[in-house]
């Protein structure tokens, strides 16, 4: 993080701004929204400058820079068309210790202005550090859509609110599940639609009937996909961001984790193959004692929950206490691999059907229905199969399948180390091994895998 995101009150402070043209305005205007003591100094001025002028008694000095106009002041903006000259004054600041911003060139001053959303009292800002303004305004152009103009009122009628909500509902975990409704409402689409009176007495409403009452949390059990966070639904975003606490293992990527809202517990459980950090007792038992607590708490899993995830256990511990849960599937590893590997999991020309298998060794051999998936005309999509390839290999082999018979291992698949390794079952070992391939990894058998080549799109 090359540059701290930080709200300053700048209100009646000193800031100085050197030059007077159309760009210097831009920031003038800015400045002067938020309260601050303005002193410009500057050869000439636009009449954009000359009318902030007036309307606001700016202090201007038509006159060269000098080194002594930033003497007491706080803020120092150089905006003059002279990048010498910007430059120099960036130096002279930075070596009193003042912040400074050369418009145009964040790299010779220490902050910069953020693209910004203004909802005040709420506000957005928006940056790229310089990298890509362009970027930087297609997303504040997102923002700006999907932010309702009304959003400032509606943070007004919070914060006016706050004090009495706080003395009515002391547990606060309670009080943030019932900021949570009001904000997404029926109060707060009264202040969308312009209803502030209405909204208000609503809310005043609320908050007498919001009773004091230590709650019971529940438990989102969400599938978080095979790797990339885009791949998230709505629903587990949502639910990620409103969880108290999450716990998430081995398999869900830390882009993911920092998803949820930055206030949450994190609660890491582990889960290497063979060699599990937290039993899956122990994972079940603490969903279970942190919901009791009054918490509502997001198990994040890789994938989908109900696939090789032993979410139904999970979900068993709950009901025995009686905890409410919600489950969120997640796309499973298996269409996560095969879309970002270009190999469809059924096709008219070679598939008719998929299955999923775990090839999780157990003293040497895999418990598997060969003959069935040796069969012809069908995909089989093992889970945790690398250490059992050369078993799974021998088996399909002796139930019939042929030596050329296709196969990909894919590591990581919808990832950015995402690797694919393809072959057939007899050389399929020996290309995995010189690979060196990192677990987690997919294992796909049948002829669509020959699709990956023509189809293959993400790397
Ligand atoms: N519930 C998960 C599966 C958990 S079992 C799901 O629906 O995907 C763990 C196995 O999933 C791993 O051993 C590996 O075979 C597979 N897996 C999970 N994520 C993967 C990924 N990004 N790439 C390859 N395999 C993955």
């Amino acid at each position: 993080m090359q540059y701290l995101p930080l709200f300053l009150n700048l209100q009646q402070q000193r800031c100085l701004v050197v030059g007077g043209g159309e760009v210097a305005a831009r920031k003038l205007e800015l400045l002067i929204k938020a309260g601050v003591d303005i002193t410009v100094v500057a050869l000439n001025i636009v009449p954009r400058v000359a009318e902030l002028q007036k309307q606001h008694n700016l202090a201007i000095k038509l006159k060269a820079f000098e080194p002594d106009d930033i003497q007491n002041v706080q803020l120092v903006v150089a905006a003059t068309d002279n990048t010498t000259l910007n430059a120099g004054i960036a130096a002279q600041s930075k070596a009193l210790g003042v912040w400074v911003n050369v418009v145009d060139r964040p790299d010779l001053g220490n902050f910069i202005f953020p693209a910004i959303i203004d909802r005040s009292p709420l506000m957005v800002a928006v940056a790229s550090g310089g990298a890509s303004p362009v970027l930087t305004r297609l997303l504040r152009g997102k923002i700006e859509s999907a932010i309702p103009s009304a959003f400032g009122k509606l943070a007004e009628l919070a914060d006016q609110f706050r004090p009495l909500v706080k003395q009515r509902i002391s547990y606060p975990p309670q009080r943030r599940i019932f900021w949570e409704r009001v904000l997404q409402g029926p109060i707060a689409e009264l202040v969308f639609s312009g209803r502030m009176a209405q909204a208000e007495k609503l809310l005043a409403e609320t908050v007498q009937q919001a009773q004091d009452q230590h709650q019971r949390g529940e438990v989102y059990l969400i599938g978080a996909g095979p790797g990339d966070p885009d791949l998230l639904t709505f629903k587990a975003l949502r639910l990620m961001q409103q969880a108290d606490v999450i716990v998430y293992d081995r398999l869900v990527a830390p882009a993911i984790v920092d998803l949820a809202r930055r206030d949450a517990e994190k609660i890491y459980v582990g889960k290497e193959r063979d060699n599990h950090s937290l039993p899956q007792d122990s994972i079940n038992e603490l969903l279970a004692q942190q919901a009791l607590a009054g918490k509502r708490v997001a198990r994040l899993k890789g994938g989908d929950p109900f696939i090789f995830g032993r979410g139904g256990e999970e979900i068993e511990t709950l009901l025995q206490y009686g905890i409410s849960f919600q489950v969120v599937p997640g796309v499973t590893a298996a269409s996560g691999c095969a879309s970002y590997s270009g190999i469809p999991l059924t096709h008219r020309d070679h598939a008719q059907s998929c299955t999923f298998v775990t090839g999780h060794l157990k003293d040497g051999t895999i418990n598997l229905n060969w003959p069935q998936l040796a069969a012809p005309r069908q995909t089989v999509v093992i889970y945790m199969g690398l250490q059992g390839l050369p078993v799974i290999c021998e088996q399909l082999l002796a139930h019939g399948c042929q030596p050329d018979h296709p196969v990909a291992i894919i590591q990581k698949g919808t990832t950015a180390e995402q690797k694919i390794v393809t072959g057939n079952l007899t050389n399929i070992q020996e290309r995995v091994s010189a690979a060196a391939l990192q677990s987690p990894t997919l294992i796909i058998v049948g002829t669509v895998v020959e699709l990956h080549e023509k189809l293959n799109w993400f790397d």
